[in-house]
């Protein structure tokens, strides 16, 4: 039972950080750029990390090779350049009551400033002799000083703030003390979860994480922590999940399935293991009276138009509609075409008629229909006449009604917001609302999928159709003409020659190229650069097409056209053909300045070849200075499995690109990390799908449903969790 008088977060979110003692105008300006303005923002400040004092050695017992902390005061430091005239060293001189030491830095020069005489650091590094002295070089500096405590917390601190990590370590003890001789923190989590995951109470959590006594203390406070911001996170997403249920009707689909049925005997291939799961998720949710929500995720050419399609028809087998979206009006037409096929020669009941059946009906509504065209497939949408339909952003943004949409199914989830799919969902003249079926061809990790589409339920096609060739990526380290060293481009003459040998045989290839327009400085390649060069060089005599942002829409059509047929060899590219195109006999994908396009990115590229019987390659041209673009590319060379990938993107960029779409307000996701917290991800889930379902408006947990309003927004709130 969580003690009523006991301080919540919210009356610390009611109290300015200008009311502390030692906050005056100017810290509390510099407090800002923390985007700390109470002291609930200061006592969610987290330490970056904790110098351990025990580990402090004196300089005399400085042993060289070991990696070693000193606590010392600066006597002097000075720049200048090296002989090498690019690179800045800064040297310098500390002391403790035991001896003197020499540092070195290398192009930071703002260490000379930073490291006055008289200043007080601690620095951590490795120790070498250089002509006989002892030296640190690049050694990780702190300015906490000589403090008493043997675990110090290092708060993250910006010089141009004016703030030292031992003021506000001094403001955030001033709190938790002001916390202390009032009433203590509130605890909000049941005795039972407590109990089941043996986590402290909060005040233990807050004192442990910004004062602890030893290092394992920060552990279990972190995990309590961590456990709190997770748990208002996904209590949010079960409770949104829960609201839009309540509030639907769902459509009756009959699912006797004997369209379905024939439509997977027709298919020229069984359905993989994935697909045939996959269905039978998506028909036990449409069984159900409330709507679908559903996300499926599954790679490049795992198959989910086959899914799509199966979920569309057991809607039409009821007498209802299918819709499917698609983000470009290629791709739309794309798949009418690819749906009109696999459906050929179908029909459905229709006692109007002679026979009682008619043809099954696929329809394609863009901006690109002429208007009589438009005004009949309108017209037959609200009639009935039409059973599927499929088209873009036009299907919501027209005056478009269905006689009775069944189920929406929307490609590439990633280019439609919230607020389109729920404008889909109001298009029954009846009011119910349509099962919606989510598709995404970017894998994200399990426990991020949980929390960034949290309030959908998620499939996965796990499983690849057989038969594929599987495609050889190499990284072939080399720039693109970036002129220095001559060698470079032997290595990528053997690329082009890979090409010109596919080309003669009969297939195709893709070259990509990041930008478009030329950046000296950046040294990228654009791709007219590379497509005059090419042509008139290794490539030439081959038919080569050009494709950017910057040709018309007019211009790009024939040139794909051109490209499919065959009459082009050679399409040359910047990212505009991510998504959408099909071309079988392409079988090799050149990217160029690889290591400027994300793992993402360069996964979906990759994805465009490979769709034949023949072996496909793909080269990625990089010479990839940064580590990260190393590691990017040392990724991509490794594997073809998206979902691998895609824990290693996370792995490398943290959760900030994916949290970022989705997550609206407050940001509370300051301690946990989708990463190295997924059991917690995994655990927050299921106590909130159990508290949501005992008590479903969070009437008896008080605490946990302020809490939530308090990272959420009051309006948002109240709306989940209303009765
Ligand atoms: P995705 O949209 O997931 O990228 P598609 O639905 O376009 O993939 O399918 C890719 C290719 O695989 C298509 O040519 C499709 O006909 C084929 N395919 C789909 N399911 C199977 C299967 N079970 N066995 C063999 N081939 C399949
Ligand atoms: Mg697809």
């Amino acid at each position: 039972m969580a003690d009523e008088k006991a301080i919540e977060l919210a009356e610390l979110d009611a109290i300015a950080i200008g009311r502390l003692n030692g906050v005056g105008p100017k810290k509390e300006k510099g407090l800002t750029h923390f985007e700390i303005h109470t002291v609930l923002d200061l006592l969610t400040h987290y330490p970056r990390r904790y110098i351990d004092r025990s580990n402090q050695v004196p300089i005399a017992e400085l042993a060289p090779g070991e990696e070693a902390m000193v606590v010392v005061t600066i006597d002097s430091m000075s720049t200048r350049p090296t002989r090498n005239r690019r690179v800045k060293m800064t040297t310098g001189r500390v002391h403790d009551h035991s001896g003197t030491l020499a540092i070195t830095f290398f192009n930071q020069p703002w260490r000379q400033k930073q490291l006055g005489p008289g200043v007080e650091a601690v620095l951590f590094g490795k120790v070498d002799l250089y002509r006989g002295k002892r030296q640190m070089s690049n050694p990780v500096v702190d300015l906490v000083g000589d403090q008493t405590g043997r675990i110090v917390p290092v708060y993250p601190q910006s010089e141009k703030a004016g703030l030292t990590t031992r003021e506000i370590g001094e403001w955030v003890a001033e709190s938790l003390r002001r916390v202390d001789n009032g009433r203590g923190f509130a605890e909000p989590l049941p005795e039972a979860v407590l109990d089941r995951f043996d986590f402290v109470n909060r005040s233990a959590a807050y004192h442990g994480i910004h004062a602890p006594d030893s290092m394992a203390e920060i552990q279990v406070a972190r995990r309590r922590l961590v456990f709190d911001e997770l748990l208002r996170i996904q209590l949010a997403l079960v409770l949104r999940k829960r609201a839009i249920e309540r509030d639907s009707r769902g459509v009756e689909h009959q699912l006797d399935g004997e369209l379905t049925r024939a439509f997977h005997d027709r298919l020229p291939f069984p359905l993989t293991g994935a697909q045939a799961r996959v269905i039978g998720e998506i028909e036990a949710d449409l069984a159900k009276p409330v709507p679908m929500h559903r996300l499926l995720q599954g790679d490049v050419g795992s198959g989910k138009t086959v899914v799509a399609v199966s979920s569309m028809l057991d809607a039409v087998q009821g007498g209802h509609q299918g819709a499917l979206m698609a983000p470009t009006e290629v791709l739309a037409e794309q798949h009418h075409l690819g749906v009109s096929e696999l459906l050929d020669g179908f029909t459905v009941p229709d006692s109007a008629t002679l026979m009682g059946e008619r043809p099954l009906k696929v329809d394609l509504l863009t901006n690109r229909v002429s208007t009589p065209d438009r005004r009949r497939i309108l017209a037959e949408l609200v009639a009935g006449g039409v059973d599927i339909v499929i088209g873009t952003h036009a299907l919501i943004q027209e005056a478009v009604s269905f006689h009775s949409l069944g189920v929406v199914v929307i490609d590439e989830q990633h280019r439609f917001g919230v607020e389109q799919r729920a404008a889909l969902r109001e298009k029954n003249v009846d009011g119910t609302v349509p099962d919606v079926l989510v598709m995404t061809a970017t894998p994200i990790p399990r426990t991020a999928a949980m929390t960034v589409y949290g309030d959908l339920d998620v499939s996965v096609l796990d499983e690849m159709p057989p038969g594929r060739t599987p495609i050889r990526t190499e990284w072939v380290r080399t720039g693109w003409g970036s002129g220095e060293g001559q060698d470079e481009g032997l290595d990528a003459s053997r690329v082009w020659q890979h090409v010109r040998d596919e080309v003669v045989a009969g297939r195709q290839a893709y070259v990509v190229c990041p930008l478009i327009e030329e950046s000296e400085k950046l040294e990228v390649a654009s791709a007219e650069e590379v497509f005059e060069r090419l042509r008139a060089d290794e490539l030439e005599g081959l038919s080569l097409g050009l494709l950017h942002g910057r040709v018309t829409p007019v211009e790009k059509e024939e040139t794909m056209r051109q490209f499919r047929e065959g009459r082009l060899s050679v399409l040359v590219a910047t990212t505009v053909i991510e998504v959408g195109v099909d071309v079988p006999n392409a079988t090799i994908m050149v990217i160029v300045d690889a290591d400027r396009f994300g793992i993402a990115q360069l996964h979906q590229l990759r994805g465009r070849v490979g769709r034949g019987a023949d072996e496909s390659s793909c080269y990625l041209l990089a010479s990839a200075e940064t580590p990260e673009g190393q590691a990017r590319l040392e990724a991509i060379e490794a594997t073809t499995d998206g979902f691998e990938l895609a824990e290693i993107d996370l792995e490398l960029r943290g959760e900030g690109t994916i949290m970022g779409e989705r997550q609206k307000g407050r940001n509370d996701l300051k301690l946990a990390s989708l990463r190295r917290d997924k059991q917690w991800v995994a655990s927050a889930r299921e106590v909130a799908v159990d508290l949501v379902a005992a008590d479903p408006t969070l009437e008896r947990h008080e605490l946990l449903a302020n809490e939530i309003g308090l990272f959420l927004g009051e309006a948002d709130t109240a709306f989940l969790l209303k009765g």
